[in-house]
């Protein structure tokens, strides 16, 4: 059997599937990744939550790259990964959609059993109230106070930021929260901070109803996605993974598919169609 059989037949005996997806979904829709087929960083890695509650500059330096990137996250499209899913939880195969992903691009295909496990860039969160409001007003107010900025242009860099460097970003201005003068965050989990408990409950209880687990363009690197292809293997489900590179599970898997995401994905919708 080829891959896209196997995978097909792997479907096929085990109904309902515990998805979980990384940045390869994405990567078709124009959302660089981190990471390089080995698993290895590509670029710089991320801002920690530390730094960015900690350093005014860093902080600065975050938002000044975000109005640069934003653009390129607010209008991107789902890709054949996306719309794939979606035909898979449409036809009943997919028990919840948890992604490693914070781009949203899952529910705009039109998934609907999902969790953001590492939370969504088109929401900011305040840290001293707690109020979440849209990216996309933020966006206004980063551009009114900083004109300068709102014209220039950059290649677009993971998770909605933006490759800007040699500006003087000290002088870069960031708007606190309207309602409290509290510190405002992108509504996603940093590198050095922890997932809410209640939306890893939730994907735990998925899990446990789930046949098996499809990982679908992600190399697994971070442990709070890792975690769940663990747990599965530990209650006996076996765990099937599309990626093109290597993944931290690739010992643990009973099938790899080392094919393009959204060929593979979509092979599979239309063979379970059929
Ligand atoms: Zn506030």
């Amino acid at each position: 059997m080829d891959d896209i059989a196997s995978l097909a037949d792997f479907a096929a005996r085990h109904r309902r599937l515990f998805v979980l997806t990384g940045a390869g979904c994405s990567t078709d829709s124009g959302i660089p990744d981190y990471r390089d087929a080995n698993g290895d960083w590509k670029r710089p890695s991320p801002v920690t939550f530390q730094a960015f509650t900690g350093d005014e500059l860093t902080r600065r330096r975050y938002w000044a790259r975000s109005l640069v990137g934003w653009p390129t996250m607010a209008t991107a499209r789902p890709g054949a990964s996306h719309r794939a899913l979606a035909r898979l939880e449409a036809s009943g195969r997919v028990g919840l959609l948890l992604t490693q992903n914070v781009d949203g691009l899952h529910d705009a295909a039109g998934s609907r059993q999902t969790i953001d496990l590492h939370g969504r860039i088109d929401t900011v969160r305040c840290l001293g109230c707690e109020t979440r409001t849209p990216r996309a007003r933020l966006q206004q107010a980063l551009r009114a106070r900083n004109p300068a900025w709102a014209a220039q242009e950059a290649r677009a860099a993971p998770d909605g930021d933006a490759d800007v460097e040699g500006r003087d970003f000290a002088s870069f201005d960031v708007p606190a929260c309207p309602l409290c003068g509290g510190m405002l965050k992108p509504d996603v989990v940093f590198f050095g901070e922890s997932v809410p408990r209640e939306r890893v409950q939730a994907a735990y209880a998925a899990l446990s109803e789930a046949d098996a687990v499809l990982v679908a363009g992600s190399s697994l690197m971070v442990y709070s996605g890792f975690r769940f292809v663990q747990a599965a293997v530990a209650a006996g489900k076996p765990v099937v993974a599309i990626n093109l590179g290597r993944t931290r599970a690739d010992d643990l898997l009973a099938l790899k598919v080392t094919q393009p995401v959204g060929d593979a994905l979509t092979a599979l919708a239309e063979q379970l169609a059929a």
